[in-house]
């Protein structure tokens, strides 16, 4: 579903404008539909007060919780269930940030990264991407959302903008707290400064060399890494937020002193941050996770070069880490690919895992502060 479908929903109800933003604002609130500062009863259309309780029930069948798994870094990982019971991974970050997907797996095919190994399943609507930030809500106070879960954004362009526009104008989160991942497309630069909500850029780049970049993102578009950050830089000139490039350190892969000669290059003198994120390992795939001590000398290297890094740990490492894992497992678990039936109640489970794999990194998935 969509906003707009939404709203016309309101409308066949007799909702006038204001109408459908009281609605919207109390959905988005994760509050009552029939709540708020004025008494529905002097203010809503009979029509509408009457459909709330069914309009209610639709919202929170768009998006709803199979498992949580708390972290112990104070994140927790949801599994999401749409209502057509394919499942997308939510992770409530710690400092009141949420990370949402975007789609239900990923076309792009990052040869690190779970979510990428199924391919594109389905796109999400605006209102099911908008449904995570209010089950998010609904658990803890949430001021940031950023768009890396499962999928890229730029695939979506249409239905992430529009969540965006409905998340900067009607939720009370700041325009710059709303932040747009991608692997780097034109349409995004091209769409992202037209809007009257302008998010937050975090490009992942990965590598600064196009033919590396092409092997590890084989279906991402053939941009060259020095254009793409040429755009970055125009946007962030635009906007006057910092771009926040997104780089998972892959050991002997993207971690060479010559890697850094370019970033230093690359980077020098712009308003960006630079995100390393030691990869979360993945059993069968080969890539491996550099040594703490390495990826540690890396941040304080391009530190040392005037290039603001951050070493970053993927939120609720101890929680099946890299974006897609927990949807894996839960599919596996499950025995099939075919979706699960509605209504299975939550499971919390603890963070705790006898079996973990003490890696972290989720590519394509949210990273908390070190
Ligand atoms: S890392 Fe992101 S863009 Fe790449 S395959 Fe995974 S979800 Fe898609």
């Amino acid at each position: 579903m969509r906003i707009d479908d939404l709203r016309q929903r309101l409308r066949a109800f007799g909702a006038g404008p204001g109408h459908q933003d009281h609605v919207l604002r109390q959905w988005l609130h994760a509050q009552p539909l029939e709540g708020g500062p004025r008494r529905p009863d002097a203010f809503l259309p009979k029509a509408l007060r009457q459909a709330l309780p069914q309009l209610a029930d639709e919202l929170a069948a768009l998006a709803h919780v199979r498992s949580e798994h708390p972290g112990a870094d104070g994140s927790a990982r949801l599994l999401v269930a749409l209502a057509d019971g394919q499942t997308v991974e939510s992770v409530l970050l710690p400092r009141d940030g949420v990370c949402v997907s975007t789609q239900v797996g990923c076309a792009v095919g990052c040869q690190f990264c779970m979510t990428g190994r199924s391919g594109l399943l389905r796109q999400l609507g605006s209102a099911e991407i908008v449904a995570q930030v209010v089950l998010a809500r609904a658990r803890r106070p949430v001021r940031k959302v950023v768009f890396m879960g499962m999928g890229e954004p730029a695939h979506n362009l249409d239905n992430v903008l529009e969540a965006i526009d409905l998340l900067g104008t009607m939720a009370g989160i700041g325009h710059k707290n709303l932040v747009f991942s991608t692997v780097g497309d034109l349409r995004v630069f091209e769409r992202l400064p037209l809007g009257r909500v302008r998010p937050a850029l975090a490009l992942s780049l990965h590598t600064t060399r196009a033919d590396l970049r092409a092997r590890l993102l084989p279906r991402a578009p053939r941009i060259d890494p020095a254009e793409l950050v040429a755009r970055a830089n125009h946007y962030a000139q635009i906007t006057g937020y910092p771009i926040q490039y997104q780089w998972t350190l892959l050991e002997g892969i993207n971690d060479t002193e010559e890697e850094l000669d370019a970033i230093v290059r690359l980077l020098r003198g712009h308003y960006a941050v630079m995100n390393m994120i030691p990869y979360n390992e993945v059993p069968g795939l080969a890539f491996r996770r550099p040594a703490r001590a390495r990826a540690a000398e890396i941040a304080r290297t391009l530190h040392g070069h005037g290039i603001l890094t951050k070493l970053r740990q993927s939120a609720g490492q101890d929680v099946d880490g890299g974006c897609g894992q927990l949807r894996a497992r839960a599919l596996d678990a499950e025995g099939a690919s075919a979706p699960a039936a509605d209504g299975v109640p939550v499971r919390v489970v603890p963070s705790a895992r006898a079996d973990r794999r003490g890696a972290a990194g989720a590519p394509g998935g949210p990273s908390a502060p070190a």
